[in-house]
């Protein structure tokens, strides 16, 4: 896709290039467009497509603004929604492509108007706040069909208060705490007992094995893959868990664990699998256990 916009005398494409792939693309000629928050090639050939360097990034049709049966009214405001244990790294992003992800979080953030829907919040580089896109699900117990609802532009504080067991896994529990009081205005009290009410809807929902509907994406031309097998999600979980954790300089000692979710603080610069339908993939058979781990929980409402 080419576009003369913004670039005195000449042509540029742009390109879809992840957060992950980015010093790879601008080794090669790649360029940002910060009015734009874009990627772009700056000198495209004469048809204005990228160079044959940058080609693979070349950016794809944007993706429509309201997406098919999306319910931009579902789940306002901030509150604690963990994923459930049975559907670790089966999330959009294990989905889609890099590339794909990037289409859909670059369409979420501009309609947002690039500040979080939640709080208001702008990017602040300094500060390490981003925007990201944050995935709503209905959960139906009838069917056990997990279906994707509204996709959310959330700054990674809010984020981080809606993945509280994550934030907790990676030593940030008080801070995610704090940022849920601050935005919603709950007393102490009240935020933990709605943390305890979160943990045990999380719990229940963690029994079961739920299939994944993400009709939603697939009604707007995004190709899904099939997530990867149970063991390999879990050696990737562990693998970002302790990136998170080696990035974070509060880290506290304690027990290697899972995370609750897949860290999606920033793209991961993994190949997605091959896709191999349009259709959604369901989600594994859970492994029977005793239940999922709820001591990340205790913990954290047993505090002092
Ligand atoms: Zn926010």
């Amino acid at each position: 896709m080419a576009d003369s916009r913004g670039t005195p005398g000449g042509r540029r494409a742009w390109l879809d290039v992840p957060y992950a792939e980015k010093d790879q693309a601008k080794a090669v000629g790649a360029r940002w467009d910060p009015a734009a928050k874009r990627w772009h090639d700056p000198r495209p050939d004469r048809e204005g497509n990228p160079r044959p360097e940058l080609v693979g990034w070349a950016a794809r049709a944007d993706v429509p603004d309201l997406l098919p049966g999306e319910d931009r009214t579902f789940g306002s405001g901030l509150f604690v929604d963990m994923v459930p244990e049975s559907c670790w790294f089966t999330n959009v992003r294990t989905c889609v492509s890099p590339q794909d992800w990037e289409r859909l979080r670059r369409m979420i953030t501009r309609r947002a108007g690039q500040r979080c829907e939640v709080c208001g919040a702008v990017e602040d580089r300094p500060a390490q706040r981003w925007l990201e896109a944050h995935e709503r699900w209905a959960y139906d117990e009838h069917t056990g069909v997990q279906a994707l609802r509204r996709l959310i532009c959330l700054c990674s504080p809010c984020h981080l208060s809606t993945h509280m067991g994550y934030a907790n896994v990676t030593g940030r529990a008080d801070q995610a705490l704090a940022h849920l009081r601050q935005v919603t205005g709950m007393t102490e009290a009240e935020a933990r007992r709605h943390v305890h009410s979160a943990g045990d809807r999380w719990t229940a929902r963690s029994r079961r094995t739920w299939a994944l509907d993400l009709t939603m994406l697939t009604n707007a031309g995004v190709t899904l893959a099939r997530p990867d097998t149970p063991d390999r999600r879990r050696v990737a979980a562990q693998r970002e868990l302790d990136k998170a954790r080696h990035a974070n300089q509060h880290m506290p000692e304690q027990r290697t664990e899972q995370p609750h979710r897949p860290p999606e603080v920033r793209p991961t610069a993994s190949a997605p699998a091959p896709a191999v339908s349009t259709e959604p993939t369901p989600t594994e058979t859970a492994t029977p256990g005793p239940g999922p781990d709820r001591s990340w929980l205790r913990r954290f409402l047993d505090r002092p």
